[in-house]
């Protein structure tokens, strides 16, 4: 007689899904997927909006992590995985950016536990969005730079503010708004005191706010509408564009549609 070996909790994958900034519709098609299909939901509540959630099915358990330590949530985790649950972690905008996935990773990699990131639309992206603007531009930055303020989560000495505002590209600023007037001080001391910067509070949520300036008077602004977190701060002159203060002979205008300009797909276009 053959005897089969049957593994019947083998383990599911856990599914990292970035549930993007806010407004449901713009989670990705592959995560809205997951969340239906998913037994187990454990989604960090004191960002990701609740609303996401009503892709989950009715019957899977939900949990919020906002008050748990990381091995509560990987007891959640790993228990249900094992069990043979599929299991989707829940953090908001993109996964790969300040959402301490790896050390939730490592000890699934110890207990083999099989994982997936799904990427999200980070609230950099859907903020510069909301300010309908371009991040980066020709002629203005071709470069995008995304940081914090040291906070209780130390910053390497090479990546202070200060340091990072010498090369003027475009910056995007989580975690510090409620320091903003430090984040500008800082900034201060590398970009002009007349570069644009705007905070976005909760961008694409029903209460977003939008606040632009200068440098100089940023923090003011910010600090009179009250907006301590849930935001995002981005500088840099790119943010001129729509306006006739960039200073650009070519009108800002990119060389990817200019008529003059051919690549492997267009050849030049002397008329249109
Ligand atoms: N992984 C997330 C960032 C998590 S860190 C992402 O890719 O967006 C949390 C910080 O992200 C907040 O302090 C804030 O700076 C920013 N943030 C998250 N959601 C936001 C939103 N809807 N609008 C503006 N900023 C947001």
């Amino acid at each position: 007689m053959v005897r089969l070996s049957v593994n019947r909790h083998k383990p599911q994958a856990v599914f990292f899904v970035g549930s993007g900034p806010g407004d449901p519709e713009l989670i990705t098609v592959k995560g809205k997927r997951l969340l239906e299909e998913a037994d187990v939901v454990v989604y960090a509540g004191s960002l990701v909006k609740e609303k996401v959630l009503m892709y989950a099915s009715k019957s899977a358990l939900i949990y919020n992590s906002a008050s748990m330590i990381l091995d509560e949530i990987m007891k959640i985790m790993i228990t249900a995985a094992k069990a043979g649950k599929k299991v989707v972690r829940l953090h908001t905008g993109d996964p790969t950016l300040y959402s301490a996935i790896r050390e939730q990773a490592d000890i699934l990699e110890k207990e083999s536990i099989p994982y997936e990131v799904i990427p999200g639309v980070s609230s950099a992206f859907a903020s510069a969005c909301a300010l309908k603007k371009e991040l980066t531009m020709s002629e203005i930055t071709q470069t995008v730079i995304f940081t914090r303020l040291e906070g209780r989560t130390p910053v390497p000495e090479k990546e202070r503010l200060s340091e990072l505002a010498k090369h003027n590209a475009t910056m995007c600023i989580f975690l510090s708004v409620g320091m903003i007037e430090k984040v500008a001080a800082e900034l201060l001391q590398g970009y002009p005191d007349d570069t644009p910067a705007a905070v976005v509070y909760r961008a694409t949520w029903e209460d977003e706010k939008i606040i632009t300036g200068k440098l100089k008077d940023i923090a003011k602004k910010v600090k009179k509408a009250g907006i301590k977190r849930h935001a995002m701060i981005i500088v840099g002159r790119t943010l001129c564009q729509g306006s006739r203060r960039v200073p650009s002979g070519r009108g800002h205008r990119s060389k990817l549609y200019d008529k003059d300009f051919e690549h492997g797909y267009r050849k030049r276009k002397k008329k249109v």
